[in-house]
């Protein structure tokens, strides 16, 4: 191995005080400027430091002493939760979590040489046990059946009953789960090896209507006992209306695989938002934090500032929840949606609610923008809610060739928005008054922003 000319080493003991915090949520302790980044050490503190890892730019390390205490430190903190990384924030008091993500927003939007108001973050009153959905690994550990979550930039499992985060009706369900699977001998999945066979535990509750699903995503086709299995949980839980198997035969880091078999119940679940109605297949995506969500979909529809004859698109359109909650303010609404089982849920969820002024097309957003812009579709409002990676630049192009007022970007990741603006404003598209960020996910680091591009000269 190359020696590595860094200004510390490893299993080195340093004195410093911790200046930053990463978009990681890592504390930073600075040695001239070489950054060692350090888990639960937050900005003002001092620490004594064990140096863990040392790459060129940067290295790693460890509290090994506090020697003082920040006033923003939160002390009732699940150290499960911050270690493994469910909760990388969870050791800032809730008022600095929000100040942080507002920051972050702006750093990234200076970067860019963006000239925006980021307003301050949006916090939510329920900080804990607010996520709809859990999805666990299942793995052996000593010889027992075993489900938790990987300790931060590993595979290696950390066994949790109390994730935090999740809905306490949740972690329960996966407690019941994991003992059945005890219970009756199941062969946990071994990444290393690709064999065993479970590979993950999934549940999603409704938030109002309590209709729990549970998915058992396995390596093999054929589950054994799964009869007992289903007697198993409903003789204990309830609440849930839905037990499935995903079949993931492939050794990947992708959760599930395309084959679902409906082991007992419905092939879905139902809860409400915003007053409509909604059924969620397994494969589809939905919304973690609820409450949040709505407040969210209406901070995007305010900003779109609706007249009633609008046609509208709905790009990454999931299971139709904002286009059926804009339906009935517009003239007509498209949505389009790369996963087939979502399509399918947002054209029943269309049918379940009544509304029919909006169609749901099955494709890649970025194709099917292009498409419509070659049928020379007008949009008066385009509605773009994208994965992490944010939006294709043949989207924008399309996006922009149609001419819409508004484009209302509903983001989940700041450093591609930032990005995206950028690339919208060279294409004459500015923002349009303050970008708001909203926090869907309380303890971690991922932040949820809004924003509004018009037309340059309007
Ligand atoms: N607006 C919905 C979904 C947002 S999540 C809601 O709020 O619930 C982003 C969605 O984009 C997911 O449903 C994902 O399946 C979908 N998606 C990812 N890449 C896509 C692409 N290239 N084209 C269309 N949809 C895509």
């Amino acid at each position: 191995m190359a020696k590595i000319n860094a200004p510390v080493y490893k299993n080195q003991e340093i004195e410093g005080e911790v200046v930053d915090i990463t978009y990681q949520g890592m504390g930073v302790v600075k040695v001239d400027e070489y950054p060692i980044f350090v888990v639960d050490a937050i900005p003002g503190e001092e620490v004594l430091v064990g140096v863990t890892k040392v790459q060129k730019n940067y290295a790693f390390g460890r509290v090994i002493k506090r020697l003082k205490e920040s006033d923003l430190r939160n002390h009732e903190v699940n150290q499960a939760a911050l270690t493994t990384g469910i909760a990388p924030l969870a050791n800032l008091v809730y008022p600095a979590q929000l100040e942080f993500k507002q920051k972050q927003v702006q750093e990234l939007f200076k970067k860019m040489h963006l000239d925006a108001e980021i307003l301050p973050t949006i916090g939510m009153e329920q900080h804990t046990g607010y996520r709809n959905k859990a999805q666990v690994p299942v793995r052996e550990i000593h010889g027992e059946i075993n489900t938790g979550f990987y300790r931060r930039n590993s595979h290696n499992l950390v066994p949790i009953e109390d994730y935090y985060i999740q809905d306490p009706a949740i972690d329960h369900a996966i407690v019941v789960v994991r003992d059945l699977l005890r219970k009756y001998q199941l062969d946990a999945y071994d990444e290393q090896t690709h064999r065993g066979d479970i590979k993950t535990i999934m549940v999603r509750r409704g938030y109002y209507s309590h209709e729990m699903m549970i998915v058992i995503v396995t390596r093999r086709k054929k589950l054994p006992v799964a009869e007992a299995l289903v007697a198993g949980i409903r003789a204990v839980l309830p609440e849930v209306t839905s037990i499935i198997q995903n079949v993931n035969s492939e050794a990947t880091n992708v959760m599930m695989g395309d084959t679902n078999k409906t082991l007992w119940g419905a092939d879905y679940i139902t809860d409400t938002l915003l007053g409509k109605t909604f059924e969620i297949g397994p494969l589809s995506f939905y919304q973690v934090n609820p409450q949040s969500t709505e407040l969210l979909y209406q901070l995007a529809i305010d900003k779109a500032d609706l007249r009633g004859d609008e046609t509208v698109i709905d790009a990454y359109s999931g299971i139709g929840t904002i286009s059926l909650t804009v339906a009935n303010q517009v003239k007509q609404v498209m949505g389009v949606e790369i996963v087939p089982g979502a399509v399918a849920d947002a054209k029943r969820n269309a049918k379940i609610n009544g509304v029919e002024n909006v169609t749901f097309e099955l494709g890649k957003a970025e194709e099917k923008m292009q498409e419509w812009q070659m049928a020379e579709l007008q949009p008066d409002v385009i509605f773009v809610d994208p994965p992490r990676k944010g939006l294709a630049p043949e989207l924008i192009d399309a996006a922009v060739a149609m001419k819409p007022d508004k484009i209302v970007y509903i983001s989940c990741n700041p450093a591609t928005l930032a990005r995206d603006a950028e690339l919208l404003a060279t294409q004459g598209y500015a923002i349009k008054g303050p970008v708001q960020p909203i926090d869907q996910f309380p303890q971690t680091t991922h932040v949820e922003c809004v924003v509004v591009f018009e037309p340059k000269e309007a």
